[in-house]
């Protein structure tokens, strides 16, 4: 089982920020940015382009929850970056769908 999918089932610790039914957020244990949080669903999908016709919902609903999240964390004026990383190129190092939430300073582009 995914490291991921042993935080939803609480096999493994969290720094938990939200959950609702199909999703789970928490703090990232090695933050990029002074808020670093990431949005996952429950359901195991190893990668963005694992996504479909079918559940392409998910994405909209991880995006609200990072918009909801950053109100929460009063950065939605000062702005943020979600981000999601597929595949070995993009440096993606867990295998769980996850969206990344990064605020609370001012971040340059890089690739
Ligand atoms: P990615 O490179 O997009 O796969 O990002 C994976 C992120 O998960 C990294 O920013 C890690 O710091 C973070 N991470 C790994 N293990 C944990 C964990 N147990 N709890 C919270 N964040 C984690
Ligand atoms: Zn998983």
């Amino acid at each position: 089982m995914c490291i991921f999918c042993k935080i939803v089932n609480g096999d493994l610790p969290c720094d938990k920020v939200y959950e609702d039914e199909k999703y789970l957020a928490f703090k990232d244990i090695n933050p990029k940015a002074p808020i670093h949080i990431l949005i996952i669903p429950k359901e195991h999908i190893s990668y963005l382009s694992d996504v479909d016709e079918e559940n392409k919902h998910i994405i909209g609903d991880m995006a609200l929850i990072a918009n909801k999240i950053a109100e929460d964390f009063g950065i939605h004026k000062t702005g943020y970056r979600i981000l999601i990383n597929n595949g070995p190129d993009s440096g993606q190092e867990v295998f769980h769908l996850h969206m990344h939430l990064l605020g609370g300073k001012k971040m340059v582009f890089t690739a």
